[in-house]
């Protein structure tokens, strides 16, 4: 029997592993791909990730962003280098960075093994994988993603998602360099229920929009929004529309249980993405730390429950995606209009920054 089994080999599931093996903890970590895969995602790093994660290899760093600019019709805000920097990657070497980590600390790793049933027994968690293998572990942590099987396990109910739709698209670094410069860039005017983003790499751009829409609406809004970046910039952008990357993003529900005695969900399994940015890796990492040290905390103890964590990542991540969500919910298009409309650059800025 393992101390910990983790289920799911993103930032989230590498970075517990690795923070409770470093504990000296016996952790196994399931993951059902075969190999480290492309994921879809912006790829952006923000400066407040890195922080947490520490210094990253330079040759995973596809661009240092310095600040983001916020595009409304004709109005641009940038948002401050210091706040709003950090870096692009793929998701392809930032996961494989992470999971090596976690085995090096001593986690084993097993892939290619989709955890697919879960017992919450007296004395141990089971999780069976697909082709029937069996592992148990005292205490399990779900950092299965949008679609996790373990917040099925803890939630009845439908989930709620937002969807987005994304290609990431060869460009000269030059062209790069003219158009989109070293910035996250985020267009809010285009896409009437969500945003758009173009963030540069190395040698293509990450190109996608996001929202409260259906899969066909996403698609229809990525298509306009290609028009438009086409229009505005003289570009022609060699796009197959039959091979973009349509994807789920959970919406956060404060009355979800996020935890159940042995049980905990970290990441996105937990519903943690910013609803107004979008941004998820630094909630995972964060909710990652948090859970590793309350798991630490139980097995310290002898104790049969992970106390105290659902109670404080709540408080610390929770609070923040509530409100986010509720200021979606009244203005629909919150920084669209924040920007439209307020005048004092200052007082927009701040308030931008405050739920961003
Ligand atoms: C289009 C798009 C763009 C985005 N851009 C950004 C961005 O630029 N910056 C940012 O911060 N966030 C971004 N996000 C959000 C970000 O991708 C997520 O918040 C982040 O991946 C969460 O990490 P995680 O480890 O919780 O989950 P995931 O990265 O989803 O990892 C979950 C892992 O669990 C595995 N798994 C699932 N089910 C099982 C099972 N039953 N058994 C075993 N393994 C299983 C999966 O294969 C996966 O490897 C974006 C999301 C989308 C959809």
């Amino acid at each position: 029997m393992f101390d910990v089994i983790v289920v799911g080999a993103g930032p989230a599931g590498s970075t517990i592993a690795k923070e409770l093996s470093e504990k000296g903890i016996d952790v196994l970590l399931i993951e059902k791909d075969p190999k480290i895969m492309e994921k879809p995602c912006g790829g952006g790093i923000s400066k407040k990730t890195l922080d947490l994660v520490g210094d990253i290899p330079e040759d995973i760093i596809e661009c240092e962003i310095r600040g983001t600019r916020i595009f409304s019709g004709e109005k641009v805000l940038e948002l401050s280098h210091e706040k709003y920097s950090g870096v692009t990657v793929t998701r392809k070497n930032f996961d494989g960075f992470l999971e090596n980590k976690a085995k090096k600390a001593g986690t084993k790793i097993i892939r290619g093994e989709m955890v697919s049933k879960i017992e919450n027994k007296e004395d141990e968690v089971v999780c069976e994988t697909v082709s029937g293998k069996r592992y148990s572990a005292k205490f399990l942590v779900g950092a299965d993603g949008p679609t996790s099987i373990v917040y099925r396990y803890l939630n009845k109910g439908k989930r709620q998602y937002a969807k987005s739709s994304s290609k990431e698209i060869l460009m000269s670094k030059k062209k790069i360099n003219e158009i989109f410069k070293n910035k996250f860039n985020i267009y809010t005017d285009s896409i009437k229920r969500g945003y758009g983003w173009v963030f540069p790499r190395k040698n293509n751009i990450s190109i996608g929009v996001g929202g409260d829409m259906n899969i066909l609406e996403t698609t229809a809004a990525f298509k306009e929004f290609i028009k438009k970046l086409e229009w505005e910039f003289g570009l022609i952008l060699e796009i197959d529309f039959n091979k973009i990357d349509n994807w789920v993003l959970p919406v956060y529900n404060n009355k979800a249980n996020l935890a159940s005695n042995r049980i905990i969900l970290i990441g996105d399994a937990a519903g943690f993405i910013y609803p107004i940015s979008g941004e998820g890796i630094y909630c995972a990492i964060l909710s990652a730390i948090k859970g590793a040290k309350f798991i630490d905390l139980a097995l310290k103890n002898g104790k049969k429950e992970i106390l105290g964590y659902e109670k404080e990542i709540k408080r610390v991540i929770g609070k923040k995606l509530s409100y986010g969500l509720l200021i979606l919910r009244i203005f629909k298009k919150p920084v669209h209009y924040a920007i439209k409309y307020l005048k004092n650059t200052n007082i927009t800025v701040k308030l931008i920054e405050k739920f961003f």
